[in-house]
């Protein structure tokens, strides 16, 4: 088929299927499940992938799945991402009312768009032009929330990463990808580069007393209070890094106002935007939190756990996807990459070993992780969303899978997954003060 044909009829078979997308995507944001919990996502859209005669693997990372399209050519294998967590915002109208979950960054879109590029790919008759393969990913737990109940299940040995695709790349389903990609609603088209970031649970502890005696005790307030000015003076050391992050909440500081509390507890994130830069910031922020907490005569724990790594999109395959935009949506500007972004995820990990683009498309409307999140587009989020997906695989793999193969090449530079796996096994550590 010529190169025009093939698009062509990619674009046909899934606008052919507009309704059904749109019932697929709807069906999603009705029932929307917190990471590591998308057990009726996961089941429903396991189901409809079986229904296209598909293979399924599931079980991964606790709730994820993959499916693969084998042109029986040899070929890179590309994977198409689709994240199917939700949030959970209690003040959303439309939130689930028992869990508080909700889609308010549009995950539902991106977990459609598994099922579109599946409807492009195999009801369009490309697959006999194509080479090599194409995954489909189901991805948990994107956002990064309900740390407690991860935690539970990092103790209950299920995971060992609080994100999903870190936790996929841990159980080997990326051992064989090549290339790798994934669309997110935004605001605009295009994609960008992120921070990457470690979360932490610091517990300070005293000892407790009277509190018209506090001289008999150790305050661990105080020693939260002065973690928390030392804390605000290590920012001033990263005056020269625009993108670094700290910032944290008290989440126990006492239990009754007549006790001197011997127990104080905080949840941090520190963001940054390079590996280095992490493994630095997250080396000064324990020294600096135990050494104020020794200063008021406590003494700290500090427990790490690797977050995300920090997102660099491949530019060539950035180049693909704009492309395909352009196409697919004539008359857009689009400036790839234009601007840094502050704020992480778990993408950042897949594109550390592969190749990858986290890409940006249209279709959502009000203020993502805002009560007035919403889809604003049907057509956008879910149907173009799987149009642009499935056209970039349809670049990679067609002409023997020139431009997948030239891709596919990059990943030599990248770091291999066993290094992957010990670096985030470095940072993910518990210091005590105690040990100075
Ligand atoms: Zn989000
Ligand atoms: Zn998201």
């Amino acid at each position: 088929m010529a190169t025009c044909n093939l698009r062509q009829s990619v674009i046909d078979a899934i606008k052919a299927k507009n309704d059904f997308l749109c019932n697929v995507g709807e069906h999603i944001w009705k029932n929307p499940e917190p990471g590591f919990r998308e057990v009726k996502t996961s089941a429903y859209l396991t189901g409809l992938l079986r229904d296209m005669g598909l293979e399924v693997k599931t079980g991964l990372a606790v709730t994820g799945f993959r499916a693969d399209i084998d042109t029986g050519r040899p070929g890179p294998t590309v994977a198409v991402l689709g994240e199917l967590d939700s949030l959970v915002l209690p003040n959303h109208p439309e939130c689930d009312k028992n869990t508080g979950a909700v889609h308010a960054c549009g995950h539902n879109a991106s977990a459609t768009s598994l099922i579109g590029t599946a409807v492009g790919l195999l009801e369009s008759g490309v697959l006999d032009s194509l080479c090599g393969k194409i995954a489909l990913i189901g991805t948990p737990a994107e956002e990064g929330i309900e740390m407690d109940y991860r935690k539970g299940l990092i103790d209950a040995g299920k995971i060992q990463s609080i994100s999903g695709k870190s936790q996929l790349i841990r159980e080997g389903v990326f051992d064989d990808i090549d290339i790798s990609y994934m669309h997110h609603l935004s605001s605009h088209y295009g994609y960008n580069d992120h921070n990457g970031c470690v979360n932490k649970k610091i517990t300070i502890h005293g000892k407790s007393c009277h509190a018209a005696s506090p001289q008999k005790g150790h305050n661990a307030l105080n020693g939260s209070t002065m973690a928390l000015n030392a804390i605000a003076m290590l920012r001033e050391v990263y005056s020269d890094n625009a993108y670094v992050r700290i910032h944290g909440i008290i989440t126990n500081g006492g239990d009754a106002v007549n006790i001197i509390p011997d127990t104080v507890t905080m949840e941090y994130m520190l963001r940054a935007p390079t590996l280095e830069s992490i493994v630095s910031l997250n080396d000064r922020f324990d020294k600096v939190v135990m050494y104020a907490a020794k200063a008021a005569e406590c003494e700290a724990v500090i427990e790490t756990v690797h977050g995300y790594m920090p997102l660099y999109d491949d530019p060539e395959l950035g180049e693909v996807m704009c492309d395909v935009v352009r196409e697919v949506v004539p008359g857009i500007e689009l400036v790839p990459n234009q601007k840094f972004f502050s704020s992480c995820t778990d993408m950042g990990d897949i594109a550390m070993i592969i190749p990858a683009v986290h890409g940006y498309c249209l279709g959502g409307k009000g203020t993502s992780h805002g009560i007035d999140y919403g889809i604003g587009d049907q057509y956008k989020a879910y149907v173009e969303n799987s149009i642009l997906n499935a056209l970039i695989a349809v670049e990679l793999l067609r002409d023997d899978a020139a431009k997948g193969s030239k891709i596919a090449a990059g990943k030599k530079d990248l770091l291999p997954i066993p290094e992957y796996i010990k670096t985030i096994n470095n940072l993910s550590k518990t210091v005590r003060s105690a040990d100075l």
